[in-house]
């Protein structure tokens, strides 16, 4: 089981991905955790990134095709995953789809969570009181959600044309998204 979840951010694609990579046994692989955590770490990738993120911008495609990249090779997906934040930009989409083939591996499902952007804008701001993430300023989630429109949406029409797209209402309570999701990546 080889899955993508899609959806701008704030849609609910971490909730999801813990929970179903939980009960599907499955490796959970958030890019946002990883460079978040990298950022921490003050590693070269974190140096990189931590620019582009605060800014509410996407890390340059090579950065972070090259991190996938490795957990690929390394082996570190071969049970099955969820991919969270990730392919975000059509480049990425391709790389992915290649870096598959050569191992032999494919998407199974694109679950994408389907979410207006006033709840967006409510649910992020809600959570920078919560988790003081530095990117859940007003502002910055504007930018996350232009970018998303401009650069995201269109891997849409990509796993569309793959036969593998499955959108989810994403607007109502976690469980109840939850049983969708579950659902839709059958
Ligand atoms: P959200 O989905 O709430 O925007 P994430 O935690 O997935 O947040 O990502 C936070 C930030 O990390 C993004 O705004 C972006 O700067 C960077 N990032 C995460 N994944 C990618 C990716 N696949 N390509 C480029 N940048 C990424």
């Amino acid at each position: 089981m080889n899955l993508i979840m899609l959806g701008p951010p704030g849609s609910g694609k971490g909730t999801q991905a813990v929970r179903l990579a939980k009960e599907l046994n499955v490796t959970h692989l958030s890019t946002g955790d990883v460079l978040r955590e990298a950022v921490k770490q003050g590693t070269e990738l974190g140096k990189k990134a931590e620019g582009f993120m605060s800014r509410g911008e996407l890390v340059p495609d090579d950065l972070i095709i090259g991190l996938i990249e490795a957990k690929v090779e390394g082996k570190e997906l071969t049970k099955g995953f969820i991919l969270d934040g990730f392919p975000r930009t059509v480049p990425q989409a391709d790389s992915l789809d290649e870096m598959l083939t050569k191992h032999s591996m494919s998407i199974s499902k694109a679950i994408l969570l389907d979410v207006g952007d006033e709840t967006i804008i409510t649910r992020l701001k809600k959570r920078a009181e919560i988790e003081g993430r530095a990117d859940d300023t007003e502002d910055v989630i504007r930018r996350r959600l232009e970018v998303y429109r401009e650069q995201t949406q269109p891997i849409v029409q990509f796993y569309k044309s793959k036969s593998v797209l499955a959108k989810v209402q994403g607007e109502d309570t976690p469980d109840n998204v939850f049983t969708a999701v579950r659902n839709a990546a059958k």
